[in-house]
């Protein structure tokens, strides 16, 4: 007996200025469920021609027109709606969330959703506080700035929280005053679909956002080398991220690029060790690991290290795959064939290369259902040098490496090219506190992990990126400054 339900009634054509539109090629692909194998529905693939409609909407939108010359508290307004509208419909975008990605209910219902729709609402309040600035120069004039929108903003988005980044960059876009065309991932398309219904539902004028499902060389390209684009906002692989860049360069826009990770997640001895092992579980297994935070790498000193290991193992033997839909389920499917042979592969390499496989270590059947499922794997005696130690995996397999002292604990942590996140757990004030600066990394956790608030910002050092989504600092990403000189002489 299965909870999987496979009808479902949701837009699949491409959004563009408040209408719905087959791709001009006539082209569709198809969506999976991850958790069946079965396709879940076929959707318009936009390629060049279409991003380009796209952009000429959200183009006109931008320079003239009812959001143009809307006021920032109607745009906050607007937004809260959004907001509302979300929360109405949560049940049914996170099920269409779980059932195109794979992940537990209880992840896209308790936790992506609810957070669509603060990140929504915490935007909504930044409307109307976008201003600019006056200032003392020498000389007779009166010299001030004004904060303005970027204009067309291109998002292109991953699978692992479709919704969820796409309101990252979609909410400060749009609150302050930009207009966006976003493309979402080929394997996740459905609820960024169903929230521009919703987005035309709470009164979003035409063109204002824009939806376009398709390929990343292809559509993606396309917004990317357009000349009305005047931003990319991307969240992605490291690879494509550096493409990007370099393909941006040709009209030099404005780039922000959250990349991927492989964040230490460090445990000191006088760590509270139930609330660690807790913390290192969620830290990997949550999402699936498909998580770009994803505690990956697990650093435990030395003289805990049998103890909490096998505290940690017993957690991981009790985390089974099971049907996304399930309430109860907390392991779901990888979000396609490709990416569980690619994790499947690094397990191997795991193995090969002399690491201890403690849990997990293989593909895992979950009755019923002919889907992509991975057991939760946790490997120890993980050194420096090896695969599973350097490169991202993105999925529920841990690395487990240990260290005697402080300085070596930090220096292991930051031996890597990203720096996207890290944790630290210690009872000691003064040593959470020092190795939260030494840490090179977007976001330090203390005693905590895979916190987040619309409030707060979040982005990458090194090659995880750089800009930071949420909090103030996103608007930074979406306006530019004007500096005006005005005679009084
Ligand atoms: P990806 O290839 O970087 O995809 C991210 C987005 O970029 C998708 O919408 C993709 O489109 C698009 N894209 C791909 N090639 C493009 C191009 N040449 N120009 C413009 N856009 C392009 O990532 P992925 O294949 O989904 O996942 C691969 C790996 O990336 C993962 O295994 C993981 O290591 C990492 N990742 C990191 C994050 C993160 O949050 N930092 C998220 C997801 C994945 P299509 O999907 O339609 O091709
Ligand atoms: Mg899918």
């Amino acid at each position: 007996m299965t909870t999987q339900q496979p009808a479902i009634a949701t837009p699949t054509k491409l959004f563009i200025n408040g209408k719905w539109e087959d791709a001009a090629s006539g082209k569709q692909f198809d969506t999976l469920n991850p958790a069946t194998g079965k396709v879940l529905a076929q959707v318009a693939e936009a390629d060049a021609a279409d991003v380009d409609r796209a952009v000429l909407a959200a183009r006109a939108a931008f320079e003239s027109g009812p959001w143009a010359s809307m006021a920032p508290a109607d745009r906050g307004k607007l937004l809260w709606k959004i907001a509302d509208l979300v929360e109405k419909n949560i049940d049914e975008l996170a099920r269409l969330e779980t059932l195109d990605n794979g992940k537990p209910i209880f992840e896209s219902r308790y936790v992506d959703l609810p957070f669509v729709v603060e990140v929504f609402q915490y935007y909504a309040g930044w409307a109307t506080k976008i201003h600019g600035e006056t200032v003392p120069v020498r000389g007779p004039f009166f010299n001030y700035t004004l904060r303005e929108p970027v204009g067309v903003v291109g998002a292109i988005i991953p699978w692992n929280f479709p919704m969820l980044m796409a309101s990252w960059k979609i909410a400060p876009a749009l609150a302050t005053g930009n207009t966006v065309v976003l493309k979402p991932a080929e394997q996740t398309p459905l609820t960024a679909l169903r929230f521009a219904e919703l987005c035309r539902e709470a009164g979003l004028p035409d063109g204002a956002l824009n939806v376009v499902p398709g390929f990343g060389p292809t559509a993606g390209g396309a917004l990317v080398r357009h000349a009305g684009v005047d931003k990319i906002a991307f969240t992605g692989s490291t690879e494509v991220g550096k493409l990007i860049m370099r393909e941006a360069a040709g009209t030099v826009k404005k780039v922000s690029l959250e990349l991927g990770g492989k964040s230490p997640n460090i445990v000191f001895a006088d760590a509270d060790l139930d609330a660690a092992v807790k913390g290192a579980h969620i830290g990997i297994f949550y999402g699936k690991g498909e998580v770009c935070a994803a505690g990956s790498r697990l650093f435990v000193e030395q003289s805990i290290h049998d103890k909490f290991m096998e505290k940690l193992v017993d957690r991981a033997n009790k985390t089974l795959p099971g049907d996304p839909l399930h309430p109860k389920t907390r392991l779901g499917a990888l979000v396609s064939c490709e990416q569980r042979d690619k994790v499947l592969a690094y397990i191997e390499s795991g193995k090969q290369e002399g690491a201890k496989l403690l849990a997990g270590g293989g593909a895992a059947k979950v009755e019923g259902m002919d889907g992509y499922f991975v057991q939760a794997t946790v490997f120890d005696n993980v050194r420096p040098e090896m695969k599973i130690a350097r490169e991202e995996i993105f999925g529920p397999v841990l690395s487990t490496l240990s260290f005697s002292s402080v300085d070596e604990a930090i220096e292991q942590a930051n031996a890597t090219s990203y720096g996207l996140a890290a944790a630290v757990w210690t009872s000691d004030v003064k040593k959470a506190h020092l190795t939260a600066r030494k840490l090179k990394a977007g976001t330090v956790w203390v005693n905590t992990y895979n916190n987040y608030d619309p409030a707060m910002p979040f982005g990458g050092y090194k090659m995880s990126g750089f800009g930071r989504e949420l909090g103030a600092h996103a608007l930074e990403l979406y306006t530019q400054i004007k500096s005006v000189w005005v005679n009084l002489g």
